[in-house]
């Protein structure tokens, strides 16, 4: 039984067991502050409106370029919902980041652990959360932030 009891914690007293992996979150990588959020849920929720209502076509509103949707597949992360267009399940949510401070890294897609390391030193950069489907090509702003080092 004492060893049993043993194996559930280590000498300091903390799990064995981590409760998640979460890069972003190591002690590694600058935390990142995100302030002055413009959300453009509403702009989105309108045009999915008047794409059900077959306002607008299909191909108008899924116009994806190549580029986003490779930045979609290797820089984003998956999205826990469905595409709102084809109802796919490979939606990606892709971090876009503008700003002169940042330099060349401007209007270029990064995680959330390089996002970190570029607002280290003071700098600011805008951060734009966008979705994009590799399938029908579905993309919209979900919101713009800026981004700096807590
Ligand atoms: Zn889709």
């Amino acid at each position: 039984m004492l060893w049993a009891g043993h194996t559930l914690t280590d000498d300091d007293g903390l799990p064995l067991v981590p409760i998640s992996f979460d890069p972003a979150g190591s002690t590694l990588a600058p935390v990142v502050n995100y302030r002055n959020e413009i959300s453009h849920q509403w702009a989105r929720r309108h045009v999915l409106r008047q794409f059900r209502e077959g306002q607008v076509s299909r191909d108008a509103i899924c116009d994806a370029d190549f580029l986003l949707v490779t930045a979609g597949n290797y820089h984003g992360e998956p999205a826990d919902y469905p595409c709102p267009v084809c109802g796919g399940d490979n939606l990606r949510i892709v971090l876009w980041v503008y700003g002169e401070q940042i330099g060349k890294a401007s209007g270029s897609a990064r995680n959330e652990e390089e996002i970190g390391k570029l607002v280290d030193n003071g700098r600011e950069c805008t951060v734009h959360t966008v979705e994009v489907c590799p399938d029908c090509k579905w993309n919209h702003l979900l919101k713009a932030e800026t981004a700096s080092a807590r």
